[in-house]
């Protein structure tokens, strides 16, 4: 008889792959502990001490959460610092502390039981919103009031300190803290039933560089803690006890990345020029000013979007004129005359903040008040970001989200005011460059016209996937339908190529197409002139373009545009890569 215990089989899951890399490791599955904290009633005179008992779990929250934030923001990416200012704000909201007080001055509840019941309160307010980002705002929360909870019954950092050996943390999902806190050296990646490309856990999960899939489901029932469990954070792929050949597989992709990634270093100060002598410039988006540091690293050539709303996002409040226009000067400091494109606030949708577009009211808010179209209805919001656009400096403003011509045409000649009425006071200025965006497929349709409106262009493609495939992006029910090389989205960028190139208009593209070879190459068969993307992405991008001659990208593009199906182009493109650039399919 075989007494060898039977080995279950091999489960594969789709999720979204949120941030890239290969790990294979043990999975530990990790549900946040639950509190009982103490309900005590406690009497009049007590209440003054219950209260300073929560002032001192508040302020050492404020102090853990310093310090988390200067943990990060020594590798942070893409502004997850502020992650933590929101939290610290948390921490201090003037509601949230108003109705504490009245849980233990009128409720005579001790303080651990007045924080619990506030908390859950809001939790359950935010979670019923329509809105992603509200649901986030519970999660903050959550996440704030066990810190506080955790400090008020002297207990030690929530995260698992007897994990000892590499493993795959699986959870339902995870607060920005929770992330941040997972112990670098042994956690190998993150797979979470919830979340999504843009929530917290992933720019975390992305700034400090752990693969990560969200949006699978049911991981975390499905998997059990000590099994072997395999990510590939790019393809979004998770396998639950993988069989030999496979893990063979994915422990030789993961060298082989490292290799690749390695010998791309010297590429930096080299040109992205095709063999053929294609001359692309490859640019950087960031969300804020700790953004900045790594894009001379990766060779950045300029900011090619400077998602401004995250400013506005990662403070939980609006942003003085004064407070942003120290942001824009850092960024234009920063790129010493390289330039630099600072698109105007990108509210709604997914990125909403209390009081900003019609936000929890709106039913669909992709569709809503979103955008410039919050922009034009908020006119005193928008010039007081272009008079401090014009003060920063020499940057170039792109407007997001256009979708009529009127619109356009409206916002150039509120630009045109601010621009009179700064010089008027004394602070002489000269009209910036104006882009448009094309991220709406009315737009794409109608691109000739935009192009006259317009000193440059860039598409967003991940918009214009998620309008032209009707599926939302932040979606993970939907994600199977939400496929940037779908034909018809290939076939919007090609019209809008067409018109910017007949126009003589700069062709620029900043959505995660750029960043993915297997699509990028498609972008350079248009002849884009730059591609804007996150700037951990342009060495592989750079290895591409200097791959491959444009006239034979054009070819393959030709034929992407004639296939039926993502999955033709697709296959298309990677049949491509392997003759020319190999390698990057790896990557
Ligand atoms: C886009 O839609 O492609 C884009 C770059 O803008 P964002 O991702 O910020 O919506
Ligand atoms: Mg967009």
């Amino acid at each position: 008889m075989n007494n060898r215990p039977q080995q279950a089989p091999a489960s594969y899951l789709r999720g979204i792959g949120v941030s890239p890399g290969i790990a294979v490791a043990t999975a530990v599955l990790y549900r946040s502990r639950i509190m009982n904290p103490p309900t005590v009633t406690i009497g009049d005179d007590e209440a003054e001490a219950e209260w300073e008992r929560l002032e001192a779990a508040k302020a050492a929250a404020r102090k853990q959460l310093a310090e988390l934030r200067e943990r990060l923001g020594a590798y942070a990416q893409a502004g997850e610092a502020g992650i933590i200012d929101g939290h610290i704000m948390v921490v201090d909201d003037e509601v949230l502390v108003e109705e504490c007080r009245k849980e233990i001055f009128e409720l005579h509840h001790n303080a651990e039981w007045a924080t619990r019941n506030v908390a859950n309160k809001f939790i359950a307010q935010f979670n019923d919103a329509d809105d992603a980002l509200f649901r986030e705002r519970a999660d903050d929360i959550a996440d704030v009031s066990r810190r506080i909870l955790r400090n008020l019954m002297g207990i030690k950092d929530e995260l698992p300190g007897q994990w000892d050996r590499p493993c795959v943390v699986v959870a339902e999902n995870l607060t920005p803290s929770e992330t941040l806190a997972l112990p670098r050296d042994v956690v190998k990646a993150v797979v979470l039933d919830r979340g999504s490309l843009t929530s917290h856990a992933a720019l975390v999960a992305r700034a400090i560089g752990i693969p990560a899939v969200f949006g699978l489901g049911d991981v975390s029932r499905a998997a059990v803690s000590g099994q072997q469990i395999a990510v590939d954070g790019g393809k979004g792929l998770v396998l639950l006890n993988p069989g030999e050949a496979d893990l063979a597989r994915l422990l030789g992709l993961a060298e082989r990345r490292r290799e690749i990634l390695a010998s791309l270093k010297p590429l930096r100060d080299e040109p992205a020029t095709t063999p053929d002598g294609f001359r692309v410039r490859l640019l950087a988006n960031i969300e804020n000013a700790d953004d900045l540091a790594p894009l001379d690293e990766h060779g950045a050539e300029g900011i090619g979007l400077f998602r401004t709303e995250y400013l506005w996002l990662a403070s939980g409040r609006p942003v003085s004129e004064e407070e942003q226009v120290a942001a824009y000067r850092a960024a234009i400091d920063a790129m010493g005359g390289r330039p630099v494109v600072i698109r105007a606030y990108d509210l709604g949708g997914d990125k909403f903040m209390g009081g900003v577009g019609l936000g929890a009211g709106e039913k669909n808010s992709f569709l809503g008040l979103r955008s410039l179209r919050y922009l034009l209805k908020n006119e005193d919001v928008l010039k007081m970001q272009f008079r401090a656009i014009l003060r920063a400096g020499a940057a170039d403003i792109l407007v997001p989200m256009v979708t009529e011509l009127t619109e356009l045409k409206r916002t150039r000649r509120i630009l045109e005011d601010c621009v009179r009425d700064l010089s008027a006071a004394g602070t002489p200025c000269r009209m910036p460059k104006l882009g448009v965006m094309i991220e709406v497929p009315s737009a794409a349709l109608i691109a000739p016209f935009m192009m006259k409106h317009a000193d440059f262009v860039s598409i967003g493609s991940n918009d214009l996937t998620q309008y032209t495939m009707a599926a939302d992006r932040t979606n993970p029910l939907v994600s199977h339908l939400y496929q940037p090389a779908h034909p018809s989205v290939l076939r919007l960028i090609k019209m809008s190529a067409d018109a910017a190139h007949a126009a003589s208009v700069p062709l620029c593209l900043c959505g995660e197409m750029a960043a993915n070879p297997v699509l990028a190459v498609l972008l350079l068969g248009m002849r884009f002139d730059s591609l804007s993307m996150a700037a951990s992405a342009i060495p592989v991008v750079k290895a591409l373009v200097r791959g491959v001659p444009v006239a034979d990208a054009e070819k393959l593009t030709q034929a992407a545009l004639a296939a039926g199906s993502s999955s033709t182009v697709i296959e298309l493109s990677r049949g491509f890569l392997a003759r020319y650039v190999p390698d990057l399919l790896t990557i």
